[in-house]
């Protein structure tokens, strides 16, 4: 077991905190303003141009990919360009099929039903979508027993966003019925760096060219870590530096959040050097490692792993997570010794 950690304090966190929710000005509105995933961006522009020319819904879009990298804000954007309404919902908050069923018959033609972490709607919801994605209509059943009676309801045309960590969860029949599947990667740090200047605008702070490519490289591929480091990176500007958030200034800052050079927090360098004197260096079992940083394994998999193999530090084997020969270079530990797996 390794020390105690500060978790909810933690920087990287992909948890929402307040500052995400409700009208958060950091929020691109349009497909122009959204910066990256030009790939996804590039065919959603099609389909929705398409759509809108036929006077129809868009079809239904599923989002993949880590947390923080914009599908909540990209489903925003896409009822936006189609110049309709949103709802949101998230996949454990439609615990049945009447909550469910209330919020489609809800929807006015053409709206958006974003659903947030889609994987995790309990399957007696699941099944009530399949015609409301297939045919526009549910069924729902009245009363109980000999008396209960089935009510078709037809639906309005909508356009389902469902967005995901975990496509891989999704049932095959749920996956089905998406006709757009976008998977969401990682942000460059240069694109990290366009939201981080973006942003630094929206806030009213000065930064330069070098200060926001320091926030962005260390901002794990994640612009909400991005604009998270930014607002604190800015408190320690405006105390040392006058307000500007030039490199010196920013590596400061995150030298004093211990976030290192390569976005890495406490927790991961701790995570790692465990793994490498307890285990060799691995390999060792997720719930091992849940249990070695206090962290459930679903975290692990969704929120530190992406980042961490995406750097070469990490890789996932049948027999369980091994740490390469890079996490070692940047951790300053020696390879004598370890199991050698590469
Ligand atoms: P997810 O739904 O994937 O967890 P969000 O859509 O909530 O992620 O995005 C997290 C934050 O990151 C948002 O508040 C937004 O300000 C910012 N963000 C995400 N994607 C982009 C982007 N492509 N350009 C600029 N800012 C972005």
């Amino acid at each position: 077991m390794i020390e105690e950690t500060d978790y909810e304090n933690r920087l990287v966190s992909m948890d929402y905190l307040p500052e995400d929710d409700g009208d958060n000005p950091l929020r691109p509105r349009t497909l122009e303003e959204y910066i990256g995933q030009e790939k996804v961006k590039e065919n959603l522009r099609v389909y929705i141009e398409a759509a809108k020319l036929r006077h129809e819904a868009l079809d239904h879009v599923l989002l993949y990919g880590p947390p923080g990298l914009g599908k909540t804000t990209l489903a925003a954007i896409i009822a936006h360009e189609m110049g309709v309404n949103i709802r949101i919902t998230s996949g454990p908050a439609l615990e049945r099929p009447g909550d469910l069923a209330a919020l489609l018959t809800n929807l006015d033609e053409g709206d958006v039903l974003f659903i947030d972490e889609i994987h995790r709607m309990p399957r007696t919801v699941e099944e009530i979508l399949y015609p409301a994605m297939e045919d526009f209509s549910i069924d729902i059943i009245n009363g109980k027993g000999q008396g209960a009676m089935s009510i078709h309801l037809p639906l309005p045309k909508f356009t389902l966003i469902g967005a995901t960590t975990r496509a891989g969860q999704l049932s095959a029949p749920l996956r089905d019925r998406f006709g757009v599947l976008s998977r969401l990667e990682l942000y460059t740090p240069e694109e990290l760096g366009q939201i981080v200047r973006r942003s630094a605008g929206i806030l009213g702070a000065s930064i330069t060219e070098d200060g926001s490519l320091e926030v962005a490289s260390r901002s794990r591929g994640t612009p909400r870590i991005a604009n998270r480091l930014l607002k604190r990176v800015r408190d320690f500007a405006m105390v040392l530096s006058g307000g500007v958030i030039d490199e010196p200034t920013a590596r400061i800052a995150l030298a004093r959040m211990e976030i290192d050079e390569l976005g890495l927090d406490l927790v991961d360098r701790r995570m790692l050097t465990a793994m490498i004197e307890h285990y060799k260096g691995g390999p060792v079992g997720l719930e091992t490692l849940a249990a070695m940083i206090g962290e459930e394994a679903v975290t692990i998999e969704d929120v530190y792993e992406p980042y961490l193999m995406q750097i070469g530090f990490l890789s996932r084997t049948p027999r369980g997570r091994v740490v390469l020969p890079a996490a070692y270079e940047h951790l300053g530990i020696p390879m004598e010794g370890q199991q050698s797996l590469f």
